[in-house]
């Protein structure tokens, strides 16, 4: 690959690690950013590398969320009514919250999450990147013995695909995190999991990527892909530039479909927007915690980082809306106290939103785009993009390469129609 000129738009998890894996193996690599890295879903996420889990599609996914749907306050709001695609990708969501689904991308992200964790272990480790990066575990809570069963059952399913998750009762789990309160009534520990702050890995991905001479351009928008004779050549910017290249990769999340669009592809992906909340450690203030808990029942993530605790989650379709609801901001600190209750009222150092790239299956959409030669796309990883960036990026590079990968065959862009 030492001559190939690989144009990678989009300078999120996805397209950076992307960057770094094509780089290694040679490749002049240049990285188009519209804003600034991290700009969309990847610098505020809940930074858990949550190996081998399954996405939200689940039986019975729907059923429960269905009745809250227009409740600002509940984990999953709908907010474009009146969108069409809205409510066709709700369908199509609808019809993978299967069983049958379900092993399905069990048994697709069961190996995948052990080979991501490694290129994690990898990247972290080769680069020196100091991003906070724990290799440990997360603990999911449970409040209420439905909660509990449930979550039983689905360590079940991840023993089954090789995981050790444990089933925990109240009092370990208050042992393992002692800010945890007398209603958890105990909870699932997860030991194959990293944990990152996600802004912090990517500034050091960035650094070690232009040590590795790829070149990261922020304030580019890449505008139109140029293709002649069934071949990609490179990209047109939003200033009217040109970058020749023999290969593209699309990886500008939620942002991607007027791209693919332009080469007849129709990737049906919505963006999904969360929050985080940060709140600093103290009198007062958030309690220091020792492990990251998700809880069960909301959906909430609280995962400790430097002096503070970022309180995580929600699903929100509202289009590419990036405002501020301060309802479902609430919801992040409001509802923990039920598990958390020496969390105190002081005001958050930190608010944020993010679109996850939502597809209705809950996989992404990896590898050769349209029937264009040398162009590829990398969008779709919804709530596990952090999760799956590191094997994503190795994925891409070895396409983009030539030499394949079979891994990628669940995640063929061609999915759902062209
Ligand atoms: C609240 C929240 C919590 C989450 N927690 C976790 C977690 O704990 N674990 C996990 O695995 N995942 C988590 N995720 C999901 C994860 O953050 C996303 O899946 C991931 O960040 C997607 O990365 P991406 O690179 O595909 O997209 P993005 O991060 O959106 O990056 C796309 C980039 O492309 C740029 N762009 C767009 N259009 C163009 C263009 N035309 N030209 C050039 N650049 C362009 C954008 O500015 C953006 O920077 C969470 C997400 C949210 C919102």
């Amino acid at each position: 690959m030492s001559t190939s000129r690989v144009v990678v738009a989009g300078g999120g998890l996805i397209g950076l690690c992307s960057a770094w894996y094509l780089a290694r193996r040679g490749a002049d690599v240049v990285v188009l950013e519209r804003k600034e890295i991290g700009a969309g879903a990847s610098r505020g996420n809940a930074g858990i590398v949550a190996a081998g889990h399954p996405p939200l599609n689940r039986p019975g996914k729907v059923r429960q969320a269905l009745p809250h749907i227009f409740d600002a306050r509940s984990p999953l709001y709908v907010r474009a009514r009146r969108d069409m695609g809205v409510w066709r990708w709700l369908a199509a969501f609808a019809r993978h919250c299967t069983r049958r689904h379900e092993r399905h991308c069990l048994e697709t992200l069961a190996p995948l999450g052990l080979d991501t964790l490694a290129c994690f272990d990898a990247i972290v480790d080769e680069e020196g990147i100091d991003c906070d990066y724990r290799r440990g575990h997360y603990l999911e809570v449970c409040v209420g013995g439905k909660a509990m069963a449930k979550a039983r059952d689905d360590a079940g399913l991840m023993r089954e695909h090789g995981y050790h998750p444990e089933v925990v009762d109240g009092g370990q789990a208050r042992e393992l995190e002692p800010a945890l309160g007398p209603r958890v009534a105990g909870g699932v520990l997860f030991p194959e999991t990293r944990i990152l702050d996600p802004w912090l890995f990517l500034l050091g991905l960035a650094k070690a990527a232009r040590r590795r001479g790829v070149s990261i351009r922020e304030g580019v928008a890449v505008r139109r892909l140029t293709v002649s004779g069934g071949t990609v050549r490179g990209v047109e910017t939003a200033d009217g530039g040109r970058v020749a290249a023999d290969a593209v990769v699309v990886a500008t999340g939620p942002f991607s479909l007027p791209l693919a669009e332009q080469v007849g592809s129709r990737l049906p992906v919505q963006p999904g927007k969360g929050y985080h909340r940060e709140v600093a450690v103290g009198p007062g203030g958030a309690p220091s915690m020792r492990v990251a808990c998700t809880n069960r029942e909301t959906g909430i993530i609280c995962t400790p980082l430097e002096g503070r605790v970022r309180f995580v989650g929600t699903m929100e379709f509202a289009g590419y809306d990036l405002e501020l609801n301060p309802i479902r901001l609430e919801q992040l600190t409001l509802k923990p106290r039920a598990w958390l209750p020496t969390l105190g009222d002081a005001p958050p150092v930190s608010e944020w939103c993010g679109l996850r790239p939502m597809s209705p299956d809950g996989l992404p959409f990896v590898g050769p785009l349209g029937d264009v030669a040398g162009l590829s796309v990398a969008v779709g990883h919804g709530n596990l993009g952090l999760t799956l960036s590191a094997v994503t990026g190795e994925m891409v590079a070895n396409q983009v390469a030539g030499t394949g990968d079979p891994r990628l065959a669940p995640f063929s862009p061609a999915r759902f129609g062209r």
